[in-house]
């Protein structure tokens, strides 16, 4: 075929409200009922074939531990050895694909998890990650597709991107995906996460190794089965869900490896750099590495706040998804003229959210991941609730009965140097510190120092000064900054999403900036008329 094309131009996915009576909320009950009850035996998936290594693990709803939801095979040294030579021959062909038709495969998924596939996606990070309808309708169906379809939109704007050829010459560039294989290894806490981590450097040629978060292995076999039916040839991305020592000694150790795509907790992220650098003179090329880690998200109010704003977005940008998303507010600095105005309608809010199973509509808030998370949070909030320097006003409870459940809890920090200020507690905890009115300018300081992160933060005030004054002063304690907003939420192709400092390398997951990574520019300069002799005129006699 010939012809400069274009991708269909993107819009963001409109989301389903799932409320009583849409047909939309009868197909997702059903799903759930469904995905509830298949008990699938999830392979490693290497070049397209099932293996069944037999070291097993039982996928646990988070809310119902007596629920299983299957069990998934875990992938080792060996397995990632063979992954990883499989993704390399894949990738030869992929690569000199034309660019149209590898987007194409990735429109088409886009277009599958639009319609078909959209109530399972979904019932599976509901059930798997423990996620309400409408966390899971703005993650697992919303945001892949809007990754998937802004994704194509921007790999076209960077393929447009040609340079300037002077008379007799003609200039191009080449854009060549990494040479070798991209390393994606993913939270988690969104499936979509997973699916852009492996999906986009796949769309712009690379070949990937997988490795999911064994959390998030249904929803990510799902997502990954979804790719398969939209025509992804296998082995282009291989699905290697495992034990995340071996695989990431196996991807990190081999020469040809060309890329990492991380995201989740900063220790985990520094432990791979430190490993890259320490290999550094053994691999082809010198990888790039992408990662998005961990944030201690802060939301900061003047005097001149709206309470109501503050209030609604305190408590929605805190404990939506229990707070485990890498942007939740988790501390908030509160002048006291507002903090009488807001202190009993916060708590009482606080205490008024219903939290149960996701299955359960009525809920807004579910349970936290796993066991380990359930014991550092609580440590935070029993840790609090001893004091000195800060107490729990609101919430505080937590069972482990059934499921991992801990009540949505606000710590009031006399200290604004209490851990629970400065930690990335990465629960439903909310810690707030208040202030008084006349030291704004200090407090922003205090914001700006308190924490390694820079992730997500958010200036809340009707004084213009004032937001003038949060923007400068915090310039650089924020990737993703809000001006009267929670500081969640981030939609792709509106608001790039990606932190600096401790928080990650910032390129801006869902944004050309990020796609741009996955390339090896390679400028061509054509000479239409190769001169044909040494001399240059200067050198004639005169
Ligand atoms: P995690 O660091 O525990 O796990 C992330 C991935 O790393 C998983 O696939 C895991 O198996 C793997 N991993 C864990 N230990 C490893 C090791 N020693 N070597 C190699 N790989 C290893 O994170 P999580 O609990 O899944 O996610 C929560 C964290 O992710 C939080 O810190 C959160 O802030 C962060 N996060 C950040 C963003 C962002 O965009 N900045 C988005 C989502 C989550």
């Amino acid at each position: 075929m010939s012809g400069t094309t274009r991708v269909p131009p993107p819009d963001n996915e409109p989301v389903f409200s799932y409320a009583p009576d849409t047909p939309q909320r009868a197909e997702l009950k059903a799903a759930l009922t469904e995905v509830g009850r298949e008990r699938p035996d999830i392979p490693v998936i290497i070049g397209g074939e099932e293996i069944r290594t037999g070291r097993t693990h039982p996928i646990r709803a988070p809310h119902d531990h007596g629920h299983c939801l299957g069990v998934w095979h875990e992938a080792g040294a060996e397995e990632a050895r063979r992954a990883i030579a499989n993704t390399l021959e894949a990738r030869r062909e992929w690569a000199a694909w034309p660019w149209e038709d590898r987007v194409a495969v990735f429109l088409r998924a886009a277009e599958l998890l639009r319609t078909t596939w959209r109530a399972r996606v979904n019932a599976a990070t509901m059930l798997g990650q423990s996620k309400n309808a409408f966390q899971s309708e703005i993650d697992a169906a919303c945001e892949i597709i809007d990754f998937f379809r802004y994704g194509a939109w921007f790999a076209e704007q960077i393929f447009d991107q040609q340079p300037h050829s002077d008379v007799g010459i003609w200039n191009r560039i080449d854009y060549r995906p990494l040479e070798g294989f991209v390393y994606a290894v993913s939270p988690f806490n969104f499936t979509a996460i997973g699916a852009n981590l492996a999906g986009l450097p796949a769309m712009v040629g690379c070949g990937v190794l997988w490795k999911p978060s064994k959390h998030a292995v249904l929803s990510n076999y799902h997502v990954y089965r979804l790719l398969e039916e939209a025509g992804l040839p296998p082995g282009v991305i291989n699905f290697v869900p495992g034990d995340p020592v071996e695989i990431t000694a196996a991807a990190l150790g081999h020469r040809d490896f060309a890329g990492l795509h991380f995201t989740g907790s900063t220790g985990v992220f520094q432990s791979l750099w430190t490993t890259v650098g320490r290999n550094i003179a053994a691999y082809r090329s010198y990888p790039r590495l992408v990662g998005e880690t961990g944030g201690k998200d802060f939301i900061v109010a003047h005097a001149s706040a709206d309470a109501d704003a503050l209030r609604t977005a305190i408590v929605r940008g805190s404990f939506e998804y229990q707070g485990q998303k890498c942007s939740a507010a988790s501390r908030a600095y509160v002048p006291q003229s507002l903090w009488k105005r807001i202190r009993e309608s916060l708590v009482e809010e606080t205490n008024g959210l219903a939290m149960g199973d996701p299955a359960d509509f009525r809920n807004f808030v579910n349970a936290v991941i796993d066991r380990g998370a359930y014991d550092t949070i609580t440590g935070y909030i029993e840790r609090a609730a001893a004091g000195p320097g800060a107490r729990v006003i609101a919430g505080g409870d937590f069972s482990d009965a059934d499921g991992f459940f801990i009540r949505p809890t606000i710590i009031e920090a006399e200290n604004p140097a209490h851990e629970s200020m400065c930690d990335e507690i990465f629960g439903p905890v909310m810690s707030i510190h208040v202030y008084p009115d006349d030291r704004w300018a200090e407090t922003l300081d205090l914001v700006d120092r308190t924490s390694p992160y820079a992730l997500t933060g958010a200036v809340f005030a009707r004084d213009r000064a004032a937001v003038r004054q949060a923007m400068s002063a915090l310039r650089y304690a924020a990737g993703n900054f809000y001006i009267n907003d929670k500081p969640t939420g981030a939609v792709v192709g509106q608001q790039p999403f990606g932190g600096g400092r401790a928080s990650g390398t910032n390129d801006k997951a869902g944004s050309a900036f990020n796609l741009s990574r996955w390339l090896s520019p390679r400028s061509v300069k054509e000479n239409l008329a190769p001169p044909t002799s040494v001399e240059y005129p200067f050198m004639a006699s005169e």
